[in-house]
């Protein structure tokens, strides 16, 4: 993903091959993906002004709950929705915010799959940024994990009907970024995927006036790879941390564990033993030959925060530099 949007630059999403570009001016989105096997482009214009739902036209209902990125309303708009307002950062350029806004737009519209949340338009006029996706009356896989026993066939059913709806995601050569049982709905036995555009458009980490102070929402690490956790640090945003295809399937990893288990791994231990786990992890690699050898595990130990830090509630970690240094 370009670090910047010039006026007329191209953005690319992930990949060049599914290059997305984009001018705000005239509110013209052209696509161009790219199919592996025959390489041909196909290139489609489509209009953001197609998608664009007037605020005035949404009847917003009572709030859901809110999250890192805003506030989720259930809303009327021609049926039941969801309603996914976007906290504006007051520390970035609103031009900036908008145009990465309408980028995660341009990628919600070519996303279209059983297992994927149904995207149904957006408000893109400043203040009111906002997400209009179908309303999921199920469950959060969170949620039904935590109420009920999950028998392997089940845990099967679901983990399949998620890898499905994840490998679509990935063909279209997209990164979920934050994939996490919060953001799996149980429909009628079905699995509906979301929020797979949010990351791109916040900042993730927000530090403190001073700048180094990192605060991690419990429940975020387990699902984050070794080499995400190793970059973590107050400010950091997106285009700073390796998301991946890789990371996504690290972020199963923890899903497929909660499955099996019934929560969260490592739930007990501080955030700083958990930032650390890359050592537990390679250890136990299935294959011998990814697990380390005892330099390597040496020079892990040396770098562990000598003197663990008391917890808080909210896990703020003090950090003046990234925890790798
Ligand atoms: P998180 O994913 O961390 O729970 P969100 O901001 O994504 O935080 O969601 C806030 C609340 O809104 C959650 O309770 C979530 O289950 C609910 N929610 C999000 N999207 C939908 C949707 N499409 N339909 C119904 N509820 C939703
Ligand atoms: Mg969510």
């Amino acid at each position: 993903v370009a670090d910047e949007i010039g006026d007329n630059s191209d953005v690319y999403l992930s990949e060049p091959e599914n290059k997305i570009s984009i001018n705000t001016d005239e509110d013209v989105v052209s696509t161009n993906t790219s199919d592996d096997s025959n390489k041909t482009l196909v290139d489609l214009s489509v209009t953001l002004k197609e998608w664009d739902i007037p605020y005035e036209k949404l009847i917003v209902e009572d709030k859901i709950g809110s999250g890192r990125f805003g506030t989720v309303y259930q809303g009327r708009w021609h049926g039941k929705v969801a309603i996914k307002m976007q906290n504006m950062d007051p520390d970035s350029d609103n031009e900036d915010q908008l145009k990465a806004f309408k980028q995660e737009v341009a990628m919600m519209i070519k996303v279209r799959h059983d297992n994927l949340i149904l995207f149904l338009g957006a408000c893109m006029k400043p203040p009111h940024l906002a997400i209009v996706t179908s309303y999921c009356s199920g469950q959060t896989l969170f949620n039904s994990i935590r109420k009920e026993k999950f028998p392997i066939n089940k845990a099967i059913i679901i983990g399949q009907q998620v890898a499905q709806g994840m490998g679509y995601l990935h063909a279209r050569g997209i990164v979920h970024k934050d994939l996490k049982t919060k953001n799996i709905f149980i429909e009628n036995g079905k699995v509906v995927i979301t929020d797979f555009w949010l990351f791109n458009v916040t900042k993730q980490c927000h530090g403190n006036k001073n700048g180094n102070c990192l605060t991690i929402s419990p429940g975020w690490l387990c699902y984050l790879s070794p080499e995400i956790i190793r970059l973590l640090q107050a400010g950091s945003t997106t285009n700073d941390l390796p998301f991946s295809f890789k990371s996504d399937v690290y972020a199963f990893g923890t899903v497929w564990y909660e499955m099996m288990c019934g929560n969260w791994p490592f739930r007990k231990l501080h955030p700083q033993a958990i930032i650390w786990q890359d050592i537990l992890v390679t250890c136990w690699a299935f294959k011998s030959d990814e697990r380390p050898d005892f330099g390597w595990l040496y020079k892990a130990m040396e770098r562990l925060p000598k003197k663990p830090l008391s917890r808080s509630p909210s896990h703020p970690i003090h950090l003046s530099r990234s925890v790798d240094s």
